[in-house]
């Protein structure tokens, strides 16, 4: 049956397209976890040592988290068997955002389906076809389609330049249209930190709504892990702040943080709370029990920076180029391995799986072209022996393809 398919043309531009990115050595085939996320893990039949995981602090295996999972189903079920807004609002996800809220110190949260649907969903619902968004131009794909969707108009500022910015905001100053500056807390290729101090005072001179998107920065920045806001003291100017718990939470969603009425707002508008079920038990009772780890257990997030000094200062002594685009580079647990060209990046990853590194190539579109790189990140589970052999591998894969010289 299959083979009468591929045969039909109605799809022939697709394969056409694959074929394309096989000639310029990009296409790719997934690799498949055998077992579970750890610093050590089978892909493909083969142990690895893991710097590809965003799992920062390795909930995704927490037998707490495994537990809580556990009893919410035998409790609730596997299923919450309708959209919020219809049946399937359970006294458990009023409790997770309630959690949030207060850890996050704002009057109220609203949780979706993932960090993607939380982005896409609100920049898309509060801004019309008169309003503008002032977006930094690595901002994550999830912003970019949900500023698509609200038909704003969207100015997009060189990356991490607020100087950039206010010049988009002079030109747009006497337009009657609402403004949105919106930055990731940490952009997600290049694992630096954007500039919120400076695009809050923005906002309050233009009179702009601020935004922050800090999926890789909970958990990671800032007291407990609150994230970029509390990392440069900016509580209470940030009117929207998204986060996800699919990251260092270690499960699966997003969620808005602000005021009751933004909250209120995305409840009526927002169109994945609307349209589309929410979370099963189990994954809501694992992100109120990660909460509860963020607040007890800080040495966590200590060892993850720890590790990641360790691992930043090694490779840049291995003399890889760490660089990011902008200076200063990296200042997260993710760390590029800037190596340009997208073909190249792909046959080191290999190689370097190959030697027992999991370490995925990243190429256009996911990020520019010519900035192909392999992105590592640390978590605060990974032993300095399994970091120096990491390092090891690194380095000898490096060297043998050139790469270091
Ligand atoms: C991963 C990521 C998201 C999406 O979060 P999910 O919960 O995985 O959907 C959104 N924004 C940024 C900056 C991210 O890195």
């Amino acid at each position: 049956m299959a083979s009468t398919l591929s045969s039909r043309p109605q799809l022939q531009h697709l394969t056409a397209q694959l074929d394309e990115l096989r000639q310029k050595g990009t296409h790719f085939r997934l690799r498949v976890l055998d077992d579970m996320q750890a610093p050590i893990c089978t892909y493909d039949g083969k142990q690895v040592i893991n710097l590809a995981s965003n799992n920062y602090l390795g909930l995704t295996a927490d037998p707490r988290l495994r537990e809580a999972a556990i009893q919410a189903t035998r409790d609730y079920g596997v299923g919450s068997g309708a959209v919020r807004t219809i049946a399937g609002t359970m006294k458990i996800h009023m409790e997770l955002e309630e959690k949030i809220a207060r850890f996050k110190n704002v009057e109220a949260c609203v949780v979706f389906q993932s960090g993607f649907t939380a982005n896409a969903g609100t920049v898309s619902s509060i801004l019309g076809k008169e309003d503008f968004i002032i977006s930094d131009e690595l901002n994550h794909a999830s912003i970019i389609d949900g500023a698509r969707l609200s038909r704003a108009k969207i100015k997009v500022f060189r990356h991490k330049d607020a100087a950039h910015a206010e010049e988009l905001l002079k030109e747009i100053q006497n337009e009657p249209g609402r403004k949105l500056i919106i930055t990731d807390g940490v952009f997600s290729m290049d694992g630096d930190i954007g500039p919120v101090d400076k695009l809050c005072d923005l906002a309050e001179k233009y009179g702009a709504i601020m935004m922050v998107d800090d999926a890789h920065a909970s958990g990671v920045l800032g007291k407990n892990g609150r994230g970029s806001i509390d990392h440069f003291h900016c509580h209470g100017r940030v009117d929207i702040q998204v986060g996800t718990l699919s990251k260092a939470i270690g499960a699966l969603g997003g969620y808005v943080c602000g005021s009751k009425d933004l909250i209120d707002f995305l409840y009526h508008r927002a169109r994945p709370f609307l349209f589309s079920t929410s979370h099963p038990p189990s994954v809501t009772a694992t992100c109120i029990a990660a909460f509860d780890i963020l607040e007890q257990e800080p040495e966590r997030i200590d060892r993850l920076w720890e590790n990641t000094r360790y691992f930043k200062q090694e490779l840049a002594r291995l003399g890889f180029d760490i660089g990011g685009v902008s200076t200063p580079a990296s200042e997260t647990p993710i760390t590029p391995i800037i190596v340009g060209d997208g073909r190249r990046t792909m046959d080191f990853s290999r190689a370097l799986f190959d030697n027992g590194l999991m370490a995925t190539g990243i190429a256009f579109p996911t990020v520019p072209e010519g900035k192909a790189r392999i992105r590592t990140i640390m978590t605060s589970e990974h032993t300095r022996g399994q970091i120096d052999q990491a390092l090891d591998i690194l380095d000898k894969t490096a060297r043998k393809l050139g790469i270091l010289v």
